[in-house]
């Protein structure tokens, strides 16, 4: 038997996916199956109504987003040693194109399989999945976001999941992005092609300090163990760029969260 989940305050849609999704597993008696659990179909999230402080109430599997100890983004403290072992490797090379998806939460670029990107953390290879952008910035440095971020989504081949963070400050004229921001389709769950070649060197500072956590999902389910590298300094994204982005999603970033016992890393070469 799986527990009933309650929660007060509700908004009125919020219990109406609840109760969908409890009503199964709290009115079977005892004799309910073990084997083949109700499926679970998660809870509608956004960054409003049922933004990020009521995420947890949303949905049972949500929980850790309230809970977790080891949540993303931070404020990530400039002023702290540099540490030079502690340096990931980024690996990255052009692809003949990527599938660009409105996802209704932002605009995501899935890769094809084998596609040959990776970073090596701590010697442990992850190939890139996805790329995704949220505004403004999740993570802040000393309390300051940037106009933009940039998520390039890794795994590992045993499904551990680092996220390389790239801080996006608007500035004039045309940026690596153009051919990504400019074609993100405008309908939820549309997907188009983008033909390539797409670089993901071309997002990336120059600067390759880096601060280092380990942290979660910044969207439900707000997993945790996720392996966060954030590049210290920001790369340009055209303003008209971040504007065109702003008219599809005015705003998809979650609060920075407690650091609780976690140490941050800034790993500079
Ligand atoms: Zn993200």
């Amino acid at each position: 038997m799986r527990k009933c989940f309650r929660r007060p305050h509700f908004t009125a849609a919020a219990v109406a996916a609840i109760a969908i999704l409890a009503l199964p597993a709290c009115s079977s008696g005892a004799n309910e199956p073990q084997a083949n659990p109700a499926p679970h179909t998660p809870a509608h999230w956004d960054y409003d109504a049922e933004g990020p402080d009521h995420w947890a109430d949303l949905d049972r599997d949500f929980l850790v987003c309230q809970r977790g100890h080891q949540q993303s983004p931070i404020d990530l403290a400039s002023r702290i040693r540099l540490s030079p072992r502690d340096h990931i490797t980024i690996e990255y090379a052009p692809v003949p194109s990527v599938e660009l998806v409105n996802n209704g939460h932002t605009v995501q670029a899935n890769l094809p399989a084998g596609n040959g990107n990776r970073i090596l953390v701590d010697a442990t290879p992850f190939e890139l999945v996805q790329f995704h952008f949220h505004l403004p910035s999740e993570h802040t440095v000393d309390g300051v976001g940037t106009t933009m971020e940039l998520h390039l989504v890794h795994k590992s081949a045993a499904g551990a999941l680092a996220v390389l963070g790239v801080l996006l400050q608007a500035r004039p004229g045309a940026s690596p992005f153009a051919a990504v921001l400019g074609a993100a389709p405008a309908q939820a769950e549309a997907a188009i092609t983008v033909a390539g070649p797409v670089d993901p060197r071309a997002f990336l500072p120059t600067d390759p300090d880096q601060f280092r956590y380990q942290g979660s999902l910044t969207t439900p389910p707000c997993s945790e163990g996720v392996s966060w590298t954030v590049l210290r300094t920001p790369v340009g994204v055209a303003a008209a760029e971040a504007d065109r982005y702003r008219e599809l999603f005015p705003h998809s970033n979650r609060p920075t969260q407690p650091l609780h016992e976690r140490t941050v890393t800034l790993a500079g070469k």
